[in-house]
């Protein structure tokens, strides 16, 4: 079939490989990658600069819209053109911080309703699987969930009530068969619960404090025991924001018996390391913790060796009073880093300076998280794949400033960081949606529901 238009370019990251190549595309689908000098006379060229990438765009399967509801906190027309200027074309919206939490049909139909007409990228959601609603799991993936999320451990919002043992194993066994991965916050009460005791009387403001009140222990039983679960009813599922490297070998051994248990990590816990963070540097504040350097070292290791499957941002914002910025009290500020707008950069800087070749990006990036989600068209350079591109260069560095960032608040521990990535360019389906700082067209992402 003959293309509409064509982005071609030197640097193409298609096929597990970098080459010069030109991706053909028509009525926003991908119909072939071809030679760099196959294009048929007469169709529309985009040539990209000789340095530039060509990149499938991300997709990021862990996103914290919080609309409706908390709506101050940020919204889908500021989220996602923070996506489309950081590359992502397609983002999984989490199923709380928003009112109503995505925990029944209606309440999904609310949250689409909120984001019609909103979205400069394409938009999914995840379902909630909160205490008493494994009657609402199938209903919400026939309306279009793709997926499931839940908390072993306190939410931090009141609407989204955790899971106990007898939860969790419901709800895995509802979803076994079904495909949909159920998607788990894996930490314990009962280590958390024990590190307050034992930090009884340290300054909440101290760094250190906040890391032992989230000991590596509340990872590593969560993942023990949902890794049980999972091999128990065949289910699948998958560790979000994985912080814990003593969980690697529990997640490793549980993968080795056949469980289908996959894992994310964050771009924060693959950049930072508990050591330099100050006490009182509240935007730091996630949950599980950033931690010690070596742990970070024990990420990368498991994320290039493969145990680790993808890098989300888990974008979780709120309003900058909600950080408790003056205060700098750890106990008592909002957890949650935003990222959505950063991902590629953060990624590329770190794996860049370890000598980790381009190549890597877009499993991590694009093509585990569009699987996990079960997005088929999404994240590759492929004939039949949506044209979802992200034009970028990798040698280009910038100053992370607030006035960059369109998250609708600018609170971030990456404030004055040099990134290397700079993103010039990012279509969705064949259409521009940002260049160089600025938003052509109307917003045009669509839902993406679950296939059958
Ligand atoms: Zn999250």
């Amino acid at each position: 079939m003959a293309p509409d238009l064509i982005v071609r370019g030197l640097r193409v990251l298609t096929g597990g490989t970098v080459r010069p190549a030109s991706v053909h595309i028509r009525g926003g689908t991908i119909v072939d990658v071809a030679g760099h000098d196959d294009v048929p006379e007469g169709c529309p060229v985009v040539d990209t600069r000789a340095g530039a990438v060509v990149m499938p765009g991300l997709c990021d399967a862990h996103v914290h819209i919080n609309e409706p509801g908390r709506t101050e906190w940020e919204g889908f027309e500021t989220a996602t053109r923070a996506a489309a200027a950081g590359g992502v074309t397609s983002l999984v919206d989490m199923p709380l911080n928003s009112i109503p939490p995505t925990t029944t049909v209606a309440h999904l139909e609310e949250k689409a309703r909120a984001a019609e007409g909103r979205c400069r990228v394409d938009v999914g959601f995840w379902g909630g699987a909160v205490p008493g609603n494994a009657g609402e799991l199938i209903p919400l993936l026939e309306a279009g969930a793709l997926g499931f999320k839940c908390f072993m451990v306190d939410s931090g919002v009141a609407e989204f009530g955790h899971v106990a043992e007898a939860d969790l194993r419901e709800a895995l066994a509802v979803l076994a068969g079904t495909g949909a991965p159920l998607l788990v916050h894996a930490e314990l009460p009962g280590p958390i619960d024990a590190a307050r005791a034992a930090i009884a009387g340290l300054d909440p403001r101290t760094y250190a404090a906040y890391l032992r009140s989230r000991p590596r222990e509340a990872e590593d039983q969560a993942i023990a025991l949902l890794a049980s679960l999972c091999e128990a009813t065949g289910a699948t599922a998958h560790v979000v924001h994985l912080s814990s490297a003593t969980a690697l070998d529990i997640l490793r051994r549980a993968r080795d018996r056949g469980a289908a248990l996959s894992a994310e990590t964050t771009p924060h816990y693959l950049h930072f390391t508990a050591e330099q963070i100050p006490d009182g540097a509240t935007p730091f504040k996630c949950a599980p913790p950033i931690r010690e350097r070596e742990n970070r070292e024990a990420l990368w290791a498991a994320l290039t060796g493969g145990l680790i499957d993808l890098v989300v941002s888990d974008h979780s914002p709120c309003t900058p009073e909600l950080k408790q910025l003056e205060a700098g009290d750890f106990d008592a500020a909002w957890g949650g880093i935003s990222s959505l707008q950063l991902g590629l950069s953060i990624v590329w800087t770190d794996a860049r300076r370890r000598g980790i070749p381009l190549e890597r990006l877009p499993d991590w990036l694009c093509r585990g998280p569009a699987r996990l989600a079960g997005l088929r068209r999404k994240g590759e350079i492929r004939r039949g794949f949506d044209a979802d591109l992200v034009i970028w260069d990798p040698e280009a560095s910038f100053r992370v400033e607030p006035p960059l960032i369109e998250h609708r608040h600018k609170v971030t521990p990456y404030a004055g960081e040099e990134l290397h990535g700079v993103v010039e360019a990012t279509y969705l389906r064949g259409e521009k949606v940002y260049e160089r700082g600025s938003f052509p067209g109307e917003a045009r992402g669509r839902w993406l529901k679950r296939e059958g």
